[in-house]
């Protein structure tokens, strides 16, 4: 109610507040539930694939050694969640058994180096190994002679095994799948996981030949499936009656229009709690859903950003520049003279025009760029490119980066020699 001044009493703006807060009914009964990491007791719809990894591993419950094993399967399909979810219920077995079966569990992504890798396998077999110092080499002779004298059967599990190929090659399998026949009394299986389907084509032959011995591969999930897994969690995860039936089909909706990815579909969910707790609202409906998605596209355009490397971060702030005075688009020449100046400014030796072309392509497939091809009529064809996103958003960004901030607000030189800019 307002006084007589026409302003709101304080006494109103207090009830109001109070109000909120009483009214405000918890969303989240546990929201560490719908985190990434979070091992869920059953995994539906991955029934099949949980059957062939236990049929593959079973072997080591009799002392002999399992096959080799590769999993792929695009991001947010189930694969780690699976695999550990297996390995755990085999080492329960095992323990039973009294089966000499040891596993470990690598990200290779995370671990980074190979050099990693196996400090991490050391470190599980109880084998000492200085942080640095030794050889690649080095450290994988006492991790061989630190397995052999255990006499087990030692499966490795190395998880996102692409990021590591990519960078530094496929020796690491190399190694590991050509163990068994040094070691002596112990044995070794490997259970290589991918995120890239294509990770046959980064493979020598014999490796792959040597690690696919047998071959899961996990499908996107569809709509339905994603539902039904959302549902599971969201009861643990929200309280009773505070999740919307519409907000949790619009995230499985949403997920399964990108890629079928569960990881995607969890976050939408723990976003759109987030929004609704935030704004007071006692149950997430569809419109905290559509919310949690830009929020989640924001923060995703953001990461992308930072880190990209420093030529991309300079291609992306010259059409920044140049689309601040041609909103139609750049073509590739102006944008090489723009990234040219900017990379003299900074004392970096710059990249060929060529090269320059493809961080363009690379960009627009990110989705921070956009390259569209226009005809000139009987002038051909040329390559408008314009930014994608808010040049607000990169503007912020780059603010923030040490180097690159003093050029947000910078005017390019070569923009008073060409009027046509
Ligand atoms: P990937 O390793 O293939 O990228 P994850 O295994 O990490 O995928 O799964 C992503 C998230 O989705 C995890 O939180 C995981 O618990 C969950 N998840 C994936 N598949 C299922 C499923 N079938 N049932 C329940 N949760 C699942
Ligand atoms: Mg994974």
């Amino acid at each position: 109610m307002k006084g007589l001044s026409g302003i709101v009493s304080n006494c109103d703006i207090l009830d109001d507040v109070f109000e909120k807060f009483v009214s405000n009914t918890k969303v989240f009964k546990d929201r560490e539930v719908l985190r990434h990491d979070y091992l869920p007791e059953r995994l539906p719809h991955r029934e099949e694939q949980i059957k062939l990894l236990g049929e593959t591993v079973a072997p080591v419950l009799k002392n002999a050694r399992s096959s080799n094993l590769l999993i792929y399967g695009k991001t947010g399909t189930g694969k780690t969640a699976v695999t550990k979810y297996v390995l755990n219920r085999l080492g329960i077995k095992a323990k039973e058994l009294g089966a000499p079966v040891r596993f470990c569990y690598v990200n290779c992504r995370m671990a980074g180096s190979e050099y990693r890798v196996f400090a991490v396998l050391c470190q599980n077999l109880g084998v000492s190994i200085p942080f640095t110092g030794l050889s690649a080499g080095e450290v994988f002779d006492r991790f061989q002679a630190g397995l052999d004298a255990l006499s087990i059967i030692f499966i490795i599990v190395l998880d996102e095994i692409d990021a590591l190929i990519k960078a530094r090659g496929d020796g690491l399998l190399y190694e590991l799948t050509r163990m068994n026949e040094t070691l002596g009394r112990s044995k070794v299986a490997v259970v290589g996981i991918s995120n890239d389907l294509r990770l046959k084509e980064f493979l020598d032959p014999r490796v792959l030949s040597s690690l696919s011995e047998e071959e899961v591969v996990f499908r996107p999930y569809d709509a339905g499936e994603l539902r039904n897994i959302l549902l599971e969690r969201s009861v643990a995860a929200f309280c009773e009656k505070a999740l919307s039936d519409g907000a949790l089909s619009l995230c499985a909706a949403l997920a399964a229009a990108e890629h079928g990815d569960a990881r995607r579909a969890l976050d939408l969910l723990r976003v759109a709690g987030e929004v609704a707790e935030r704004k007071g609202d006692g149950c997430v409906f569809e419109e905290h859903v559509r919310e949690a998605e830009k929020h989640i596209e924001h923060n995703r355009v953001i990461e992308a950003l930072r880190n990209l490397t420093l030529h991309s971060k300079l291609v992306v702030l010259s059409v920044c520049h140049l689309n601040k005075v041609n909103a139609s688009g750049a073509i590739t020449g102006d944008i090489f003279e723009v990234y040219n100046e900017l990379c003299c400014e900074m004392g970096v030796t710059p990249l060929t025009q060529r090269r320059l072309g493809t961080l363009v392509n690379e960009l627009d497939s990110m989705g921070l760029l956009n390259a569209k091809v226009i005809s000139m009529g009987r002038y051909g064809r040329t390559k408008k490119i314009r930014l994608e996103i808010a040049r607000s958003l990169a503007r912020d960004v780059f603010a923030t980066d040490g180097r690159l901030g003093r050029f947000v607000d910078y005017e390019p030189k070569c923009f008073s020699k060409n009027p046509h800019n």
